[in-house]
């Protein structure tokens, strides 16, 4: 499944009684997201930029302090940085935390590293996310009209017009498998 994807598990999982265990219940629809922060572009370097960004993400995410956030991990599944790394977030045993409420439920989240609201994603991150959608849809049946955009769940900006015109494109091809 994973073969010639760079792919590294970024820590042990913390996950805790925050979230839901998806226990069985199928996944039916991915959501596609941008970080929203220049900063996190940084990790065209090595491994450990893009890891110690993700731990930057995840701290915020389970900042017990924070109203908006506090939740028991990183709130999305995967995450590409510019260089095309794809990275596990939370793990697939658990529902994730990125669109909402009920809109979580049954939903993949992946993001790209960085700020894509005036600007394109990297063709390597996207040759990147290409390859995990075909990945995750094929893995768990789902169509390719079911690969959302953050900002078709709720009032939002993200993940930017340049990714959801690509995602657009995606869903219109019915993503040919490679
Ligand atoms: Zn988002």
């Amino acid at each position: 499944m994973w073969r010639g994807m760079r792919y590294a598990r970024s820590r042990s999982s913390t996950s805790d009684c925050r979230s839901s265990r998806t226990s069985g219940a199928r996944w039916s629809r991915i959501t596609v997201h941008h970080s929203a922060d220049v900063e996190d572009e940084g990790s065209f370097g090595s491994l450990g930029e893009t890891v110690a960004t993700l731990q930057r993400i995840q701290r915020v995410h389970m900042d017990p302090g924070d109203p908006s956030h506090g939740w028991g991990d990183i709130g999305y599944h995967f995450l590409i940085d510019p260089s095309g790394r794809i990275l596990e977030g939370r793990q697939l045993d658990w529902q994730g935390a990125h669109a909402r409420g009920v809109n979580n439920r049954t939903n993949i989240g992946v993001c790209l590293l960085g700020d894509f609201s005036r600007r394109a994603p990297s063709a390597a991150s996207l040759d990147s996310l290409q390859r995990l959608l075909d990945d995750l849809r094929e893995r768990f049946d789902i169509p390719a009209t079911r690969v959302l955009v953050h900002k078709e769940l709720v009032a939002t900006a993200c993940p930017g017009p340049s990714l959801t015109a690509w995602v657009e494109r995606y869903r219109k091809r019915g993503a040919p498998r490679p």
